[in-house]
């Protein structure tokens, strides 16, 4: 192009100087030089120039209205070349800035959409911009953008702060929530993002839930108790003095051992709600070992390990331990299985396990998990007060399959200071 230029205004140099040094040549001459050079001009403008610039114009077009695969030819040299070249690039950076902000956004309202959070966004004016199904849920209908926030009850939320949870009770769901709004843009315009976290009703039903099966324990471990009691004491009532010394004391025997089987029951449940720091103190493992196989009549209790002095709460380990032998007892009295209470020294700390070569215990992961039991009478609190212990001690609890034959291993490890 520049080269067309240069040649045109060099012929019609050439032509005006020939006309003042060649006064032979005609006054037309230069006339005719200078009509040659502009057509010259005009058939190289639109090839070179004004073709070009329309397509980048074209391009240009295409990018304002985000198409952005097209394309301009940048194959062509010179300037115009090089505008093409940075015209592409544009669209390249366009295409993929794009991109970014499709798959964001995109990821934005998977979470929204899966968030069992009630979100609402809102605009300036404070109408409905999106809400996803947990808010939806809670206004018990479906939102549509545009609706205001005062319809739907939550105008007071969008300025206001609120530290406690404030009590919210919509056509979809009631409950205690926590309110948190912050500002945010969309397109460069203000909006207001709104999450309500429900504090109230998630604990309540997981507490309604404890409180139930406890109640049911408790209920079911009271009749057990209460039910023989009562019907030994109409027995003894109803003889009217006709039994003899043996039979009542036999009857009034059995009464305590209810009545004591209650009592270490309801213990069972205190001792897990006021589970105490433990008092640490000098102990001599055998010992403490020797008491609690003597708690358990059913089965014998081998004992093996050696002789040491562990630092405990001598109270609460005990506890524990006793806990562990009567499962392995449950598990074994039936057959009249064997039971054992091993420990041994270990690097880090000492190991306590109790083995039986019962069932095994059951497949499940709630076995810690406070009144879980899969016994008639059981309590299901014996496992969880003792990771309780050992926790407190600073050490763990965990009940196992054995390896080495049928049965179930608890191994209690308690951590080297308390050796
Ligand atoms: P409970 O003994 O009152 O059921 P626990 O919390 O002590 O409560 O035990 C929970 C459950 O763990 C038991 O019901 C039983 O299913 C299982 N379990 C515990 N120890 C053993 C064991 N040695 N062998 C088999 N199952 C066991």
């Amino acid at each position: 192009m520049f080269m067309a230029m240069l040649l045109a205004a060099l012929i019609v140099l050439i032509a005006w100087a020939s006309a003042l040094l060649i006064p032979a040549l005609p006054a037309w001459a230069p006339w005719v030089a200078a009509i040659a050079g502009v057509f010259l001009l005009a058939w190289f403008m639109p090839a070179r120039i004004v073709r070009p610039l329309g397509s980048l114009t074209n391009v240009l077009g295409a990018v304002r209205s985000h198409d952005l695969a097209v394309r301009a030819r940048a194959d062509r040299g010179g300037v115009v070349g090089e505008l093409a070249h940075e015209i592409n690039r544009l669209a390249d950076g366009l295409r993929a800035h794009g991109l970014a902000i499709r798959q964001s956004d995109a990821l934005l309202s998977k979470l929204m959409q899966e968030i069992d959070l009630p979100i609402f966004t809102f605009d300036s004016k404070h109408r409905l911009a999106a809400a996803n199904p947990a808010a939806e849920r809670l206004c018990g209908t479906r939102l549509k953008a545009g609706i205001s926030a005062q319809a739907l009850g939550v105008e007071d939320f969008l300025d206001q702060t609120h530290d406690e949870p404030v009590k919210l009770e919509m056509t979809g769901g009631a409950g205690r929530f926590l309110i948190r709004h912050r500002p945010f843009r969309i397109g460069g315009e203000p909006h207001t993002l709104l999450v309500l976290t429900e504090v109230g009703g998630a604990l309540g039903a997981e507490r309604r839930e404890a409180w139930q099966s406890l109640v049911r324990v408790l209920g079911h471990e009271i009749n057990n108790s209460l039910a023989p009691i009562k019907s030994i004491a109409q027995t003894l009532l109803a003889a009217e003095g006709e039994l003899d010394e043996a039979e009542v004391q036999e009857s009034l025997r059995l009464i305590a051992s209810r009545a004591d089987a209650l009592d270490r029951f309801v213990g069972g449940y205190a001792a897990l709600a006021r589970l105490p720091t433990p008092k640490i103190t000098d102990c001599e493992l055998e010992n403490l070992t020797a008491r609690v196989a003597e708690l358990e009549t059913r089965v014998e209790v081998e004992l093996d390990g050696p002789s040491m002095t562990v630092r405990v709460d001598a109270d609460q380990l005990e506890q524990a331990l006793i806990n562990l032998v009567k499962n392995a007892g449950d598990a074994v009295a039936e057959d009249q299985g064997q039971v054992r209470l091993q420990w041994s020294e270990q690097d880090s700390g000492i190991l306590i396990e109790v083995l039986d070569n019962g069932p095994g215990p059951p497949e499940s992961e709630n076995l810690f998990v406070p009144f879980f039991t899969t016994k008639p009478g059981g309590s299901g609190v014996g496992l969880l007060l003792a990771r309780r212990i050992a926790e407190l001690h600073g050490g763990w609890l965990n009940l196992e399959p054995r390896h080495d034959q049928p049965g179930a291993v608890a191994r209690l490890w308690l951590p080297d200071q308390f050796r």
